[in-house]
């Protein structure tokens, strides 16, 4: 099935009670059992949620898997996946990655004696390099937030299966439409939906999608237990969220090779961090694992000024100061800051990130209007 079909149809079963075509919103904390442990399947709404399974069907075809978990946020999820390990277990995670992650594992996760080795990523000799046999998981992003690096999904799930361990591609920049980390080798695909997946800024949810059976258990059994569950209004608008994912993409992935060009050639702009560049150091690689480059790119003034930075960040009209991303609406964010402020300055300053890094989430709005609101506001 081509991919516009099979994301207007995903996870959508006609209600059995009514044959309403859009999956309703089964706003329910119990359900009514016949006798007891006789029940429809549905016990008790932390286990199970017609709306949210849906979802989770949903979830599971776009990103060509056999399993989706919906979470109650994108680092919900990930603090699921970080729970299949016990003490003693080593993660490898990516050097450059989102700022609630990092968090996550070293102010929440290390503590609990999960040790966590940092690599650059985008070099797999790296993460082979730091292999060792308490190695149980390889963590991933890419292209990764703010700094657009990309990792090769292929070859690392190779290194990860050399090594018995388990690789989790954070896909949320990617979105489905652009990029399928399960058919590239990876076990485990985690959204943030409060992105492209939900794309109108309306929600915060997070997902994971596998192949593996025991894996499945393992992390539905994580989910109940802890109970990081979305409610089921936040399904029903994910799942209308996904219906528009191809084309808000296509738009996106429009717009954002528009800008990203705008930008390389302002006299004012510095370095262009977007992966649709030829001169991307892993373009290669992108362009092999990717459909397109879509709308998340950074940039720093050739100026290099923070303050000069600040005022572009409080200047713009269309693009709006907020961080978060993926939605129609166009932002502009200052990740030293604000997405990516809870990572220490040094450890920011050494992977590339700089005081003065502009990060945009470019928009479906009309493009030539997006041109005229940096324009003005660049100076
Ligand atoms: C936003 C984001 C997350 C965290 O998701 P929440 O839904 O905010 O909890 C994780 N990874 C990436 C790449 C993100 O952009």
């Amino acid at each position: 099935m081509k991919l516009a079909t099979k994301y207007i149809h995903a996870g959508a079963e006609p209600d059995p009670s009514t044959g309403a075509i859009m999956t309703p919103i089964y706003q329910t904390s119990t359900y009514v059992q016949e006798a007891p442990g006789v029940n429809k399947g549905y016990e008790y709404a932390r286990s199970q949620n017609p709306t949210r399974k849906a979802l989770e069907d949903a979830y599971a075809q776009i990103e060509n898997g056999r399993f989706g978990l919906a979470f109650g946020s994108g680092v919900a999820a990930t603090d699921a996946v970080i729970k299949l390990l016990s003490p003693g277990d080593e993660v490898i995670a990516a050097n450059d990655m989102y700022g609630g992650t990092y968090r996550l594992f070293t102010k929440i996760f290390a503590k609990y004696g999960i040790q966590f080795t940092y690599v650059d990523t985008t070099d797999v000799n790296n993460i082979r390099k730091a292999i060792s046999e308490k190695t149980k998981l390889i963590w991933i992003e890419t292209p990764t937030n703010p700094l657009m690096n990309i990792t090769d999904i292929e070859a690392v799930a190779a290194v990860a299966r050399e090594a018995k361990a388990w690789l989790c591609v954070d896909n949320t920049f990617a979105s489905p439409y652009l990029q399928n980390p399960l058919d590239l080798g990876a076990d485990i695909v985690m959204h943030s939906a409060t992105k492209y997946l939900g794309g109108h800024s309306d929600l915060i949810q997070g997902c994971l999608v596998m192949n593996d059976e025991n894996l499945r258990e393992q992390l539905y059994f994580i989910q109940k237990s802890c109970g990081a569950v979305p409610g089921p209004m936040d399904c029903f608008l994910v799942l209308r969220g996904i219906k528009t994912l191809h084309i808000r993409m296509q738009r996106h992935c429009e717009n954002g090779e528009k800008i990203a060009h705008f930008l390389r050639n302002h006299p004012k702009v510095g370095k262009v961090y977007w992966c649709g560049f030829e001169d991307h150091h892993n373009y290669a690689i992108a362009k092999k694992q990717m459909r397109g480059f879509g709308g998340m790119m950074s940039f720093v003034l050739k100026n290099d000024s923070v303050d000069e930075a600040k005022r572009v960040l409080s200047s713009t009209k269309i693009f709006s100061l907020a961080e978060s991303l993926g939605g129609v609406e166009s932002l502009i964010n200052h990740p030293a800051s604000m997405t990516h402020a809870s990572i220490p300055r040094e450890e920011r300053i050494k992977n590339g990130l700089s005081d003065s890094l502009i990060r945009l989430s470019v928009g479906i709005e009309d493009v030539d209007d997006l041109v005229a609101d940096l324009t003005a506001a660049i100076g």
